[in-house]
């Protein structure tokens, strides 16, 4: 049998770490803070990566690689992009058995290095805009790091776009902060809160950043991702200009937008329980996992035949996983897939062969209830309903659990029990001072102004003073 699964209700970090280690997602490496992705995980990684590049091609972006090391003096370019760096950065000052003449920093984020290439590859306002993507690791030398939701080096994409006019910046930002809500989702299940991040939560450089906030298992809040209108800034500090139709010279408006590995944690604690992981069908890397049930060989070969022809039946429609390992009881396999988050199991035995039939298992409705026998015949069609309700039954669990966790506090006081037990909306004047003292009095942070406002206006919970807009307070991952 597996290691036990530390119960959520128990310790809830203890729980995340079991789930990631014995779903075999990763693993620690030699290297303190930074991570191994297994297989699986990494499966689930390409999922991602495959559902947010077709949303980028599709909205005119194309990928490029840019490289891993930058001049030191580029993240020195732009002021508040060093400040917001320089305490994670890793920098090489020896390399060849030399020591370097201007060291070099591992890359934390590419916006120095793009914005140095943009500048030489935009002349005129014919080759604008530019929209490009990268995927690639980057690394921040954190002093606390989780598997996945904060290492040393980690695997996302950065788009990085160059403007002609600050509305078309402006609305690229948007497009982009639209599109990891379609995909987080209709692909993840996660549903999130569209909003801007406060000026002091805002990119080290960014003129406006935006983010998605998601509310995990723990009820507290995880930005899954970022989407930032960098303005002028780095196009004044890198000289991006082009020259506008009447030949004057202008300097370009740039953005950048990333998603992380950091949404597999989501993902875990989003829809996992006691059991283990469970996977949204859209990203799973296996869809369903067919156990074939027997005792000898002749009921072997019965059984194999009929698992044979439902792996026809299904086809490339469904990412299916036999399991037909020796030497491990079928107990056992069932365990293994719950844990590893499998939505559908398929189970055959020669009785089910005879009888031409299946019984299927949902992974999100455990025990009796979600297992059901259903006949060889059609299967196709029902393994892929089935499927279709298990994204969507995950989606609306996850938004229900929001709701059951979001507050409206009216007083301080209500406010301070509000952020002990989720997200709390409350009127905020948008003064630094009054997000410093919640974050004083309850480890809470504005995790964003949503874009999706009530109307109205109200009073500062925290001040009193007139407020035109909310924040969704949060403690964070
Ligand atoms: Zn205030």
């Amino acid at each position: 049998m597996a290691e036990k699964i530390t119960p959520r209700s128990e310790d809830y970090s203890k729980w995340y770490t079991d789930v990631v280690q014995q779903a075999e997602l990763a693993d620690y490496a030699p290297v303190r803070g930074c991570m191994v992705i297994r297989p699986y995980g990494y499966a689930l990684w390409e999922n991602i990566q495959a559902a947010l590049d077709r949303r980028f091609k599709a909205t005119g972006h194309v990928n490029a690689y840019f490289p891993l090391l930058i001049p030191y003096s580029f993240i020195r370019k732009e002021a508040e992009h060093v400040e917001g760096f320089a305490p994670q950065l890793a920098i090489v000052t020896i390399a060849g058995g030399e020591t370097l003449d201007e060291p070099l920093v591992v890359r934390p984020t590419s916006e120095t290095i793009i914005g140095h290439m943009y500048a030489q590859w935009v002349r005129s306002y014919r080759d604008l805009p530019l929209l490009i993507n990268q995927w690639n690791s980057v690394v921040r030398w954190e002093l606390r790091t989780r598997l996945f939701l904060r290492t040393a080096e980690f695997l996302w994409q950065e788009g990085h776009t160059a403007h002609a006019t600050y509305d078309e910046a402006e609305a690229e930002t948007r497009q982009m902060l639209d599109i990891y809500t379609d995909f987080a989702e209709n692909d993840a299940a996660v549903p999130v809160i569209r909003g801007r991040k406060s000026e002091s939560e805002k990119f080290a450089g960014a003129l406006r950043s935006y983010s998605i906030e998601a509310m995990m298992g723990d009820q507290r809040a995880l930005q899954a991702g970022t989407s930032h209108n960098l303005g002028d800034n780095f196009a004044r500090a890198f000289n991006i200009q082009y020259l506008d139709r009447s030949n004057t010279l202008q300097y370009c408006w740039t953005t950048s937008w990333g998603l992380s590995t950091r949404f597999i944690g989501a993902i875990i604690m989003v829809h996992g329980d006691d059991q283990g992981l469970i996977l949204p069908p859209k990203l799973a890397p296996f869809q369903a996992v067919i156990v074939p049930i027997y005792k000898n060989d002749e009921e072997r070969s019965q059984v194999m035949g009929a698992v044979e022809r439902i792996r026809t039946m299904l086809g490339e429609g469904v990412r299916l996983k036999v399991d037909d390992r020796e030497g491990y009881t079928v107990g056992w396999k069932f365990n293994e897939w719950e844990l590893r988050g499998v939505p559908l199991r398929l189970e055959i035995g020669p009785k089910d062969v005879a009888q031409g039939q299946v019984a299927l298992a949902r992974r999100d409705v455990p025990g009796r209830e979600g297992r059901a026998f259903v006949p060889q015949e059609g299967l196709a069609a029902r393994v892929n309903d089935l499927l279709a309700d298990i994204q969507r039954s995950l989606f609306e669990r996850a938004v229900a659990f929001r709701a059951a966790h979001t507050f409206y506090p009216k007083t301080y006081d209500e406010f301070r029990q509000a952020v002990e037990n989720g997200f709390a909306w409350a009127w905020w004047c948008g003064d630094e001072a009054c997000e410093n003292r919640v974050k004083e009095d309850t480890k809470a942070t504005t995790r964003c102004i949503p874009l999706d406002q009530p109307g109205g206006t109200g009073r500062c919970i925290v001040c009193g003073r007139p407020a035109d807009e909310m924040a969704v307070f949060a403690r964070a991952y």
